[in-house]
């Protein structure tokens, strides 16, 4: 791969050796004015990711490849500076769908060399792509159309046989789960102190972004009340992470417990990268009971069984269902109880 390459796959190992070589200190592109562009397109790129999703310049020449490539490292740092768990998995996300873009443009031995930085070992069988089982689980356990269940592919001697699309999705996660795992990075308090208007534009825009989506989707609720475990979930279904089946169940049953409609609920589930509206309804439909067993959200034991309890506090403690936390939650808020006033009414973090 040369600069132009690395310049759509930043995250690769041999891009970050690129950047280690040039002629500066990594410290200079947060301070100097030089790089004023490149800090831009790095805030740009976190807000693209909160947006619409990250677009891919087109770069005529080394130059403008190595200010995209260095907007990279920038983006990260602001990321891990907000340090929010919503943002980072947005922005995991919105880079490998981005870059899904560019590998689909690949040849078919640069894909393959690509898939060798994610330690994938492929080879090619005619027109297929061709991996071990241990690598595809690896990657394609998170994506939840019944296609990508290892019972329902072509197997022989352990070995998978993907097509170049569907190979291109196995690595859009590898990329996703890199990015992901890499954040947030340690960044020293004064570089966040030197980015602080960057940072200022990105906070806004994510708080836009967090308020916009729950006055739209709970506005007959209350999501303030919401017990950690479902603002867990929601959080991932919001930056685009396919939840584990039992979790998916867990959400929607706890959402149709406390009386949200199937429309809003579907409305929540479209920003999932395998989203099938027609199958979605069916499920939730399904869950509400349409075919005649309504379901009751799970117990916080359960939950714990499933290693669905996330982020327990002390409410917790006091009840053994998630729908006695927001009932309770509910009460005390009614009842103007000062120690669970603070909890932001929009937060989602
Ligand atoms: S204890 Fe219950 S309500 Fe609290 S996070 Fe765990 S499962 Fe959710």
């Amino acid at each position: 791969m040369d600069v132009f390459k690395f310049a759509y796959f930043p995250f690769v190992n041999a891009a970050a050796k690129y950047v280690q070589e040039l002629d500066f200190k990594l410290d200079e592109l947060f301070t100097e004015r030089a790089f004023d562009p490149i800090r831009e397109r790095g805030k740009n790129r976190v807000l693209e990711a909160i947006g619409d999703g990250i677009k891919r310049n087109v770069n005529p020449d080394k130059v403008s490849a190595e200010k995209e490539l260095l907007s990279y490292p920038v983006a990260r740092i602001l990321v891990s500076c907000i340090n929010d768990s919503y943002l980072i998995k947005r922005y995991a996300l919105s880079e490998a769908k981005s870059a899904f873009e560019k590998v689909k443009e690949l040849r078919d031995d640069e894909i393959g060399e690509l898939a060798s930085d994610f330690n994938i070992d492929s080879s090619m069988n005619e027109k297929l792509f061709v991996i071990h089982f241990t690598d595809y689980i690896r990657f394609a356990n998170v994506i939840h159309e019944p296609k990508w269940k290892l019972v329902n592919r072509n197997m022989d001697l352990g070995k998978v046989s993907l097509s170049r699309d569907d190979f291109s999705r196995i690595m859009e996660e590898a990329i996703r789960k890199r990015i992901e795992s890499g954040l947030p990075a340690a960044v020293p308090g004064d570089i966040c102190e030197t980015l602080r208007p960057y940072l200022d534009e990105i906070r806004n825009a994510l708080s836009a972004r967090k308020s916009e989506f729950n006055i739209e989707e709970f506005k007959e609720i209350m999501p303030d009340c919401f017990p950690p475990c479902i603002v867990h979930a929601l959080s991932n279904v919001q930056a685009g992470v396919n939840l584990a089946h039992s979790m998916r169940f867990a959400l929607v049953s706890f959402l149709i417990n406390i009386g949200m409609n199937v429309d809003g609920i579907i409305e929540i589930f479209k920003v999932s990268p395998d989203f099938d509206e027609e199958r979605t309804r069916y499920q939730v439909n399904h869950i509400h009971g349409d075919t005649g067993t309504a379901y009751t959200s799970p117990s916080c034991s359960t939950m714990t069984t499933y290693g669905n309890c996330f982020g327990k506090e002390p409410l917790c403690d006091r009840i053994s269902h998630p729908l006695s936390y927001y009932r309770k939650k509910a009460w005390l808020l009614k009842k103007g109880k000062p120690e669970y006033k603070e909890t932001p009414v929009t937060s989602f973090s």
